[in-house]
């Protein structure tokens, strides 16, 4: 594994492949039928190890070629590029942030039987962003929420040309959920970010976390109130309350989960409970409907539909992703083996997403398929009941993460950190090799 973690990769990589292109041969290149080779790296093995050997088709990986003495040459590719580009030296040796193991970080930030890839305690918010482009135990957790982020707003901007949000009351729900669709993402991106600026920010970002998810709870429960209640329940007690209940669960699953972090350094136990109970609890109860819906059916006193099979496929990933926060599977099995890759808060995010995905689907189906019967039988959605309870919803969260974040700087001891890290900086290696 490289060990020298600079930009000089890159201009390493740009300069010796310009090299290689021109011969060609970094990039994999037709060997004709003649030759029977086919798509090959020859040149580059050559390169590295100084002799004639014949290509085999993709027998080099890329990595191969990057980790045989691709170190020294890296170095001597960068000093001719710096001479050849008559640039100074410390403009192309910007380094990237080092990499820690468990051990040489705070508490706060430690995760369970994840083992190395932790960035520096303190790390600047460049840092953070520059880190995002290299692999950290938190690159993945980074990209698998960035990502979809973009997805979603596309989607929300296609919605934008087919549906009338503006004056269509009918669709103000649907206009919440996809806002708080896009900001769950995102948010949680954000979060895992720059959570290593200081123990209090990794603090603040992931109480912003869990108010952006406790939000798209309340966006659930909106859209499932208003295109989502089985037609028996409609204009029922239940369905009169139902948005309002979702608002008090909201404030519910962000005190506590945010709570929850105060209590983690000492009894990390009960921390995990009572964050795990803070996300379920508005999830039980938003998904009443479902549940409901899909017994019925299962009944035989409803018909499949395609909305009902999407909520399926919804339930489902909801339920594996409720599971991964909890169990903390594979890495459990194998602490360390999935500190960069494949560790269960990866897996938690790709399933939260897909999970969403089948959401929105089902969503979009209820909406369009039941909309004649809901007119004629239930209220239109009124403002105060939409886009009123998206936004005391925002601000109510707004509070709370106000109010625990307040509580976090006026007692630094609480944050199990300051002093932490502080210590845990002192102890840092200044030139340690990951
Ligand atoms: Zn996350």
């Amino acid at each position: 594994m490289l060990t020298d973690r600079s930009y000089d990769y890159w201009f390493w990589f740009i300069f010796e492949c310009a090299e290689c292109i021109f011969i060609p041969a970094v990039l994999p290149v037709w060997r004709g039928a003649a030759g029977g080779h086919g798509w090959g790296w020859a040149q580059c093995v050559r390169w590295e190890s100084g002799e004639e050997r014949s290509s085999q088709g993709l027998e080099c990986p890329l990595w191969c070629v990057l980790c045989r003495g691709g170190r020294d040459r890296l170095k001597q590719a960068c000093q001719r590029g710096r001479g050849a580009l008559r640039l100074p030296a410390d403009m192309l040796s910007l380094k990237l942030p080092q990499l820690f193991d468990i051990h040489q970080v705070p508490q706060v930030f430690r995760e369970d039987n994840i083992m190395s890839g932790y960035r520096h305690p303190r790390s600047s918010a460049l840092d953070c962003i520059l880190s995002s482009f290299h692999m950290t135990n938190e690159t993945m957790n980074i990209w698998t929420h960035f990502l979809p982020t973009w997805y979603f707003l596309w989607r929300f901007s296609m919605l934008c040309f087919t549906v009338d949000f503006m004056s269509e009351s009918y669709t103000w729900p649907l206009l919440v959920y996809m806002l708080l669709v896009c900001l769950y993402p995102f948010t949680s991106s954000c979060a895992h970010t720059f959570s290593t600026m200081s123990p209090e920010a990794c603090h603040i970002c992931y109480f912003f976390d869990y108010g952006a998810l406790s939000l798209y709870s309340l966006g659930c429960a909106i859209t499932y109130g208003f295109y989502g209640m089985p037609d028996c329940w409609v204009n029922s007690r239940l369905h009169q309350y139902f948005v309002p209940i979702a608002v008090g669960n909201t404030l519910f699953c962000t005190s506590m989960s945010c709570y929850s972090r105060f209590v983690e350094a000492q009894f990390p136990q009960k921390s995990k409970v009572l964050r795990t109970s803070a996300f379920i609890v508005p999830f039980l109860f938003d998904s009443l409907p479902l549940y409901y819906r899909l017994l019925s059916c299962c009944w035989g006193s409803c018909s499949p539909s395609e909305a009902l099979a999407s909520h399926s496929y919804h339930l489902i990933f909801a339920f594996l992703t409720c599971f991964l926060f909890a169990s903390h599977l594979p890495e459990r099995l194998a602490p360390g083996h999935f500190d960069y890759i494949g560790h269960s808060h990866q897996l938690f995010h790709v399933c939260a997403v897909v999970g969403t995905y089948f959401q929105m689907e089902a969503v979009l189906a209820d909406m369009t398929s039941r909309k004649e019967w809901l007119m004629l039988h239930s209220a239109l959605p009124s403002f105060m009941g939409t886009l009123g309870m998206f936004t005391l919803g925002v601000l109510l969260n707004l509070a709370v993460i106000g109010a625990f974040s307040a509580s976090l700087l006026r007692t630094p001891h609480q944050s199990t950190s300051a002093s932490g890290a502080a210590r845990a900086q002192q102890a840092l290696p200044v030139d340690k090799e990951d």
